[in-house]
């Protein structure tokens, strides 16, 4: 049998490897898409590099778009096998690939516009919604801990990947002419100790690991200093200078982690008493799906939920999704807190508020996540005199704050605590994915120095035999 590695190879975005078993049948583990690649982007999302009619069935290791984004393009261009994933993953990925679908119609709209008063041909968006719809039914909701046979060459069993809610490592048993190799899929893993989800589970041993590698040469801080890191912006900003409190953060995960770390503060007695706005109708949908999935909590949670049955609700919290009741909020001068995406302050409602507020020394913008260098999130770190937003200058009156102890992704600890549940010897060879050639290049020269005999770091499209 051959892997191909089609995306997340030598870089963090559109994860997507291909097993070709020698009776023909391919098997494909995630369909995730390219981003912030610059112009190099659209050409990498538009070239699969298989063809997607040949695809028997999909493994998706969890819902973020570099992993699950393009599968709405696979069905589009004919594949017309299952995909097979968690119930959590199902969930959250239908709310994921049809708001990535209403971008690039969005996005189309006005490029288009443009075009056509130059005269150029038009484009069309990498899907619609209407594709979005077609690839739910494709879905196949399976839980962890359920080894499933598919046929006589394809069996699989999920394992918590602690990651967002949801995600899991693939552990897959193929069988070729009477021989069995087992290949398991890291997809992105996750922290242990995460204050919502479980640790990463251990998965049984394997022929071959393919794994990520995001912060693989990096130590992460501790968890446990965020509530508190929390607690005392809010006070500064919301309590001494009465201002407002604008925290931009991801859909899935921080602000989930943003809302149960304000909930543990009210069950302290020490929340303080103001208004709390959730501001992003997909931050809203998201946190509901994660209420209906406890089966990917943690024991504390779980045992937190027999007395608190809503561990990420509490006195002052409004979710807004209409866009007038959003837009209020510029003209109301209460203190708050609004947590609002997109997590890079890139797009989406937050940065509005940002423009808003950034010109007010009462009010702080506190960043709690990774930033890609070109994003507002970014340049705000830097802390300039005067910055841009929507093409108009604004004094940087406002404090930027940071907190940097919430990651979704694993450290170096955490992967080789992930990793501990395998006898390096055993294992024929390890694919690293997902991560930059220099964090890479250094992940490989610890995963050897482990005892581990083979490691490989694929280029682009590289195939291998196995
Ligand atoms: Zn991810």
């Amino acid at each position: 049998m051959k892997i191909a590695f089609h995306g997340a190879a030598r870089t963090v975005t559109g994860s997507k490897h291909l097993i070709s078993l020698s009776n023909g049948k391919k098997i494909l583990l995630d369909c995730g898409m390219f981003q912030g690649m610059g112009a190099e982007t659209e050409t990498l999302n538009r070239n699969f590099g298989f063809n997607p009619a040949e695809i028997f069935c999909v493994f998706l290791s969890h819902a973020h778009v570099d992993h699950s984004g393009l599968l709405p393009k696979l069905v589009k261009e004919g594949f017309k096998g299952k995909i097979y994933t968690t119930p959590a993953t199902v969930d959250v990925t239908r709310i994921l690939l049809q708001d990535s679908a209403h971008i690039q119609e969005q996005d189309m709209h006005f490029l288009n516009k443009k075009r056509r008063e130059e005269g150029k041909s038009l484009l069309k968006p990498l899907y619609t919604q209407e594709d979005a719809f077609s690839t739910f039914e494709h879905f196949v909701p399976v839980h962890y801990h359920q080894p499933i046979k598919i046929d006589e060459n394809i069996s699989f069993e999920f394992f918590d990947g602690g990651h967002i809610v949801g995600s899991a490592t693939v552990f897959l048993t193929l069988t070729e002419a009477g021989k069995t190799t087992t290949i398991a899929f890291s997809g992105d893993v996750g922290r242990y100790g995460d204050p919502i989800l479980h640790s990463p589970e251990v998965f049984p041993q394997a022929d071959y690991i393919i794994i990520e590698s995001t912060y693989g040469n990096k130590l992460h801080g501790a968890m446990d200093s965020f509530p508190e890191e929390l607690y005392r912006n809010i006070q500064e900003t919301c309590m001494h200078k009465k201002g407002k409190l604008i925290i931009p953060a991801f859909s899935v995960g921080r602000t989930q982690e943003l809302l149960y770390a304000l909930n543990d503060l009210e069950l302290d007695g020490r929340l303080p008493h103001i208004k709390y706005y959730v501001d992003s109708p997909m931050s809203t949908k998201v946190t509901e799906v994660v209420k209906k999935h406890p089966e990917c909590f943690n024991r504390s949670l779980q045992k937190l939920l027999k007395r608190d049955n809503d561990p990420f609700g509490f006195r002052g919290l409004q979710y807004i999704t209409d866009k007038r009741d959003s837009q209020a909020l510029n003209i109301n001068y209460s203190p708050m807190v609004i947590i609002s995406a997109s997590g890079m302050a890139e797009a989406g409602r937050v940065k509005h508020h940002i423009a808003n507020s950034i010109e007010n020394w009462r009010n702080t913008i506190l960043m709690v996540g990774y930033c890609e260098p070109q994003s507002l999130g970014a340049r705000l770190k830097q802390r300039p005199e005067v910055i841009t937003i929507f093409g108009e200058p604004h004094h940087l009156k406002a404090d930027v704050n940071e907190i940097n102890s919430l990651s979704a992704h694993a450290d170096y600890n955490d992967l080789s605590q992930y990793l501990s549940c395998q006898y390096p010897a055993e294992v024929k060879r390890v694919f690293v994915v997902h991560g930059e050639p220099n964090v890479q290049n250094e992940f490989k020269r610890r995963l050897l120095k482990k005892g581990f005999r083979d490691v490989e770091i694929p280029e682009l499209h590289q195939e291998f035999g196995i």
